[in-house]
């Protein structure tokens, strides 16, 4: 099922190009690698296709941080296998390299692991008889037309060691993006329509870290004393035109005081920071190796609620990590309500291979884990609701994600990452994806608010 293309090569020769799948798990780092990877490929002149749809060759991208991320991983594999057997499979991400008996034993063809991403793309031309040594080494820089923000990884590898987090071992040292890579990056972004970005990376407050000399990276005329993640925003301020910056999750003890009073001073940085409690019990912070304790984290929120009294928080938090007791369930249940989050993404604990807390004696029953996951759940949703209704009445600006014209509606994440909807009536011909809009929210709608358009 090929078509017909031409290869942009020196003989701009006339051949099959293939058709290919993406699919990719996780978090946004592994989003964002994945769109890199098609959008080389789609400027070779390769087709992205649906992995129903009988692709040539599949990319797929994995996680591994829960036993669930390795249960989907396995289960995509598998079907997609099953259901293209002529295609080559290539796998990469987390979950490779601990898995690879399972992938040699299913027959998938390539496996890369995550240091060797850059990597795909060339062995996929190299495939179809793509001239390597003539072809365009500048990356493709044309959006991969998937998202409405982009997500701009800045920064990859964890050194933390978190007890329980497999993400250092797949994902090894700290590696910085050079910051006029970033750069370039986002300005292709914003040329090409999308007005936020999301900077992105495995653990961002860690940014420049790894760079030994800070000059060979301050390249022109940009001066960079210190390079580190407030100095690359500040550079993203002074050298782009994008509108809205959003952080990925950052961690509470790299919160610096530039870092706020930036946030507090630009209103194109969103006021939103999602920072992973993990618990709110001091002895379960000690055993999973946390940078901090209960009192250090509501401290600095307070502060960061002080200096920005408009701020969004959102976070992360475990249950029934090996040792938590009742007592230390409910340190994390008041710890959120007196934090009042407004989004909690619950894990519960699954002990993953190789990790010091997966050796721990003192492992919590399923069913324990079940009902705490759930507790925590519950509060979660009422403190989103009562966050949702705070927000209405008032004007947000708001990303448009999705235009329905047949059912004249549009929809949006607003700074404080709230799902916003709009009808679009008469801006039809005005509204774009990617573009920021304000809405006036009048009402609670679905899990968000809808309102309409208003100019300021
Ligand atoms: S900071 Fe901890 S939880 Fe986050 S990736 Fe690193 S080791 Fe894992």
């Amino acid at each position: 099922m090929s078509e017909d293309l031409i290869i942009p090569d020196s003989e701009n020769k006339k051949v099959n190009l293939n058709r290919f799948t993406s699919v990719v798990f996780g978090c946004k780092t592994n989003q964002s690698e994945s769109d890199s990877i098609i959008r080389e490929l789609e400027s070779a002149g390769f087709k992205l296709v649906d992995f129903k749809e009988n692709p040539d060759f599949a990319i797929i991208n994995t996680c591994t941080v829960t036993s669930i991320s390795d249960k989907k991983a396995r289960q995509m594999i598998r079907r997609i296998k099953l259901q293209n057997p002529e295609a080559i499979i290539i796998t990469t991400g987390c979950f490779v390299d601990f898995n690879r008996h399972f992938l040699k034993e299913i027959g998938v063809d390539y496996v890369f692991s995550n240091g060797q991403k850059g990597e795909i793309s060339n062995l996929i031309k190299k495939i179809y008889g793509y001239n390597l040594a003539n072809s365009d080494t500048q990356p493709n820089l044309k959006l991969t037309g998937k998202h409405t923000r982009e997500f701009i990884k800045i920064q990859d590898g964890c050194e933390q060691k978190c007890s329980y987090c497999i993400v250092p071992y797949v994902r090894k040292k700290y590696k910085s993006e050079p910051p006029l890579k970033i750069v370039s990056e986002i300005n292709q972004s914003t040329e090409n329509g999308l007005e936020e970005i999301v900077l992105t990376g495995i653990h961002i407050g860690k940014y420049g870290a790894d760079f030994k000399n800070k000059d060979v990276y301050a390249a022109n005329d940009i001066k960079l004393p210190v390079l580190d993640l407030s100095a690359l925003i500040e550079l993203i301020i002074n050298k782009t035109n994008v509108k809205r910056i959003r952080l990925s999750s950052i961690e509470i003890n790299e919160i610096t005081d530039k870092l706020l009073n930036l946030i507090k001073n630009n209103q194109m940085i969103a006021r939103h920071l999602h920072i992973p409690l993990q618990s709110g019990s001091d002895r379960i912070l000690e055993y999973m190796k946390r940078p901090y304790n209960a009192c250090f984290f509501f401290e600095k929120i307070n502060k960061i609620k002080t200096v920005i009294p408009d701020i969004t928080l959102t976070s992360d938090i475990i249950v029934g990590f090996p040792g938590e007791s009742d007592e230390d369930f409910n340190d994390t249940l008041n710890a959120a309500q007196k934090i009042h989050f407004s989004k909690i993404h619950v894990f519960k604990y699954s002990p993953r291979k190789y990790t010091p807390a997966a050796l721990m004696s003192d492992q919590v029953r399923e069913d324990i884990k079940n009902e705490r996951s759930l507790k925590l759940r519950k509060l979660a949703a009422k403190l989103r609701e009562e966050y949702i209704v705070s927000n209405n009445e008032k004007i947000l600006r708001v990303a448009v994600e999705r235009i329905n014209h047949a059912g004249n509606l549009v929809s949006g994440m607003a700074e404080n990452y709230i799902k916003v909807y709009f009808p679009l009536n008469t801006n039809a011909e005005v509204i774009k994806t990617g573009q920021l809009v304000y809405v006036k929210t009048e009402s609670v709608y679905l899990e968000g608010l809808y309102g309409n358009l208003v100019d300021i």
